[in-house]
């Protein structure tokens, strides 16, 4: 519950609304790159939320996820507390319609960072140190990567009861026990005993409706449920997982799915088949256990190996 609020030395007081232009870096043509970040705050004190997309420069579901909501001033008029809003973490990947930042690094793997380290280290150094050190919580908002489509589901590590609470209260169709990945914004804000809960919805560079409008809703009721606005909504189903495995493709070829995300399957039941383009084989892929297809991939031409669907239990 912080009393001040403060992000690159730019403090924003009870009742205040403020854009802190975060500057990161500068291009090669001497632009400067800033990052953009709005902070809103209600007269009477509560959590520091934050709610960012984008740290992936091509999940651009997240991006409109928070976009939406600052449009909508969902913000505005807080009950309680501070929210800090980004929609875009990652301006580099995002003006590259990339995942990464321009040297290939992935953000996602670089904290806590460091301010004399690579573009993605610095990044991070910024975002673990002047905006993870603000909040209590949050929300970060993702997609699938490299054609792979997920099915809307938040992720928490078990070990952290409040992020269990907030993944129960987001109410996604999914949620799925995910332990934390070293270097990743998740566990940095853990080891800051900060709690950060990933929504993973829809496919990178795809706008998915579906995604968007459950990762508001869940937005909302968790803002609702920590008292800073008032929302109120039907709840509905979460189907629980606490693991989860990969299907892969047993042989290169073209690919054509039969079963989806969201979909229950059984054991031995057929996802998929794999064909050459002169009908010499045709490999049908098996579900190895049943469960919930909470991703799959939307590539229509797969290398041996690579991962197909993603099933959890
Ligand atoms: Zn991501």
């Amino acid at each position: 519950m912080n009393r001040t609020l403060s992000i690159d030395n730019q403090s924003v007081k009870y009742g205040d609304k403020a854009v802190i232009n975060l500057n990161i870096a500068r291009l090669i043509s001497g632009t400067e790159i800033d990052l953009p970040i709005y902070a809103y705050r209600s007269k009477k004190p509560g959590p520091t939320v934050l709610l960012s997309g984008g740290l992936h420069g091509d999940e651009i579901n997240g991006v409109e996820i928070v976009r939406r909501m600052i449009d909508q001033k969902v913000f505005d008029n807080l009950k309680c507390g501070s929210v800090i809003a980004i929609p875009v973490m990652n301006i580099y990947g995002f003006l590259n319609f990339s995942r990464e930042v321009p040297d290939g690094k992935d953000i996602n793997r670089s904290f806590p960072g460091s301010l004399s380290g690579s573009l993605a280290s610095r990044v991070a150094y910024n975002l673990t140190h002047k905006v993870l050190q603000e909040i209590d919580f949050g929300l970060d908002f993702h997609t699938g990567g490299a054609n792979r489509y997920n099915y809307p589901q938040t992720r928490f590590d078990p070990s952290d009861a409040r992020a269990k609470e907030i993944s129960e209260v987001f109410n996604a169709s999914i949620s799925l026990e995910s332990k934390f990945i070293d270097k990743s914004f998740r566990k940095q804000a853990m080891k800051m005993d900060k709690t950060i809960v990933v929504y993973e919805a829809g496919e990178s560079m795809r706008f998915d409706e579906q995604s968007i409008t459950e990762g508001i809703l869940g937005a909302k009721k968790v803002l609702a449920h920590f008292g800073m606005i008032d929302f109120t909504s039907e709840p509905q189903e979460t189907i629980k997982c606490s693991e989860s495995i990969w299907v892969r493709a047993k042989s290169s070829g073209i690919l054509h799915l039969e079963k989806t995300s969201g979909q229950f399957v059984k054991s031995k039941e057929i996802l998929a088949t794999i064909t050459d383009p002169f009908g010499n084989f045709k490999t049908k892929i098996k579900a190895p256990k049943g469960g919930t297809i909470i991703g799959h991939t939307n590539a229509p031409l797969v290398n041996q190996g690579d991962a197909l669907y993603h099933i959890g239990n």
